[in-house]
């Protein structure tokens, strides 16, 4: 498997895939080797190399938004959940305060459980950064109602290894599976969807009797979580000249408002995201990408440094501009930043402001009124095409 992981392998990974997209509310379910029913874009478009818009407009090419309604809400799911999450980020502290080893945690994660076909997840998680959507939910809900594990500790170990990792998508879908996210509903891995959908050539049978008719762990009394975070700042655009900070969270600073931007000079950084080997390996070779891409677009000279503080102190340099990082590892160091004297201007791209506002309660009114904008053509604001 290979995950893009420039912008142009990204975009040639989409014109690609857009001409399956037609079957895709059909296939997508189905976990096949090699994966050819899903996109694998997630890590792209996680880390901005693709925006969500650009992605969900490009299937338009070849067929009528309607055909593709399904390929368009899964797209904005991750929107979804990201202005969910940042409306509410104390939900990401709790899930951090959360975390606490378990001894049979071990086990599961190193693919030496009762279950065949989760060790193989849990292997080509290890061994790849990827897993489908349905066997992330297959493997969420058997972690946490076949072997009894705090969610927590199943979302970090996605976490450790997801080249995707993107905390709204996985701490919200893991709380989902756990019944923490809607109330009074939780997900199963059942004997009989997964033996539906897994390939019979990955389906090793030993211990799906385990999962024959397995129990809900039902958590107890669920709070929903209120709106603690209703706005963001706004922030015009600085004037020019000061240094650009282009980080993990946003590696496209080009198709947002900085793209008119004139840095003084240009400082590349990925200092929160990756603790294995080949999530690190697939962000060098983003950060190379994006360190290439802005040299050109800005005229101006890139740095890639791995401590953006110190080299604020070794360059005497205290006004950045950068993309506003969302909930999440990065924006966690805000704060410390802050201290050291570093003045910060965020800036939000509109589109995302727009999206959050709209991610106070369910996807599905979140789905309705963005559908709707979408057909008026009042979104998105730079579309060149009307969808719906
Ligand atoms: C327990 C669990 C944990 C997850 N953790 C993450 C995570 O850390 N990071 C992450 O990006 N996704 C996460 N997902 C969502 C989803 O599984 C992946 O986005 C998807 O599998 C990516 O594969 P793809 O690019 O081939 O998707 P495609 O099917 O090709 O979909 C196209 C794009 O739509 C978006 N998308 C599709 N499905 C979802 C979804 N269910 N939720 C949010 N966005 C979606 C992604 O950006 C994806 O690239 C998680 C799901 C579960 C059940």
């Amino acid at each position: 498997m290979n995950f893009p992981d420039t912008r142009d392998q990204a975009l040639a990974r989409l014109h690609k895939f857009v001409r399956h997209v037609g079957r895709y509310s059909s296939n997508r379910n189905h976990v096949i080797p090699h994966h050819g029913n899903v996109s694998c874009l997630s890590a792209a478009i996680r880390h901005r190399l693709l925006t969500e818009w650009e992605v969900a407009e490009a299937p338009l090419t070849h067929y009528a938004a309607s055909t593709v309604e399904k390929f368009t809400q899964e797209v904005y799911w991750r929107t979804y959940w990201k202005g969910w999450l940042s409306l509410r980020p104390q939900v990401w502290d709790d899930y951090l305060e959360g975390i606490e080893e378990h001894p049979d945690a071990e086990e599961i994660r190193q693919g030496k459980g009762p279950v065949a076909v989760m060790n193989r997840f849990a292997r080509e998680l290890v061994e790849t950064g990827y897993l489908h959507n349905h066997s992330r939910m297959w493997f969420a809900a058997y972690w946490v109602h076949v072997a009894r594990l705090p969610w927590q500790l199943g979302a970090k170990f996605f976490q450790d290894h997801l080249l995707d990792f993107d905390p709204a998508s996985n701490t919200l879908s893991w709380r989902w599976v756990a019944g923490l996210q809607t109330p009074g509903k939780t997900y199963l891995p059942r004997r009989t969807n997964i033996e539906k959908y897994v390939a019979p050539e990955l389906l090793d049978p030993h211990g799906l009797e385990l999962l024959e008719n397995p129990n809900a762990l039902m958590p107890g009394n669920v709070e929903r979580p209120e709106v603690t975070r209703p706005s963001l700042p706004e922030v015009e655009v600085p004037s020019d000249g000061r240094v650009l900070w282009i980080h993990e969270e946003d590696l496209n600073p080009e198709s947002s408002p900085l793209g008119a931007y004139r840095p003084s000079r240009i400082v590349v950084t990925g200092e929160f995201f990756g603790k294995s080997k080949i999530q690190k390996e697939w962000l060098k070779a983003a950060l190379d990408d994006v360190a290439g891409r802005a040299g050109k677009h800005y005229d101006a000279s890139v740095e890639q440094v791995d401590d953006l503080i110190a080299w604020v102190g070794g360059n005497g340099e205290a006004e950045i501009v950068a993309m506003r990082p969302e909930v999440g590892p990065l924006h966690d160091r805000l704060g410390s930043f802050n201290e050291s004297g570093l003045k910060l201007s965020l800036v939000v791209r509109p589109e995302d402001r727009y999206l959050r506002s709209l991610a106070r309660s369910g996807f599905f009114g979140f789905w309705k009124k963005l559908r709707s904008r979408m057909a008026s053509g009042e979104f998105p604001a730079s579309g060149q095409r009307e969808l719906f």
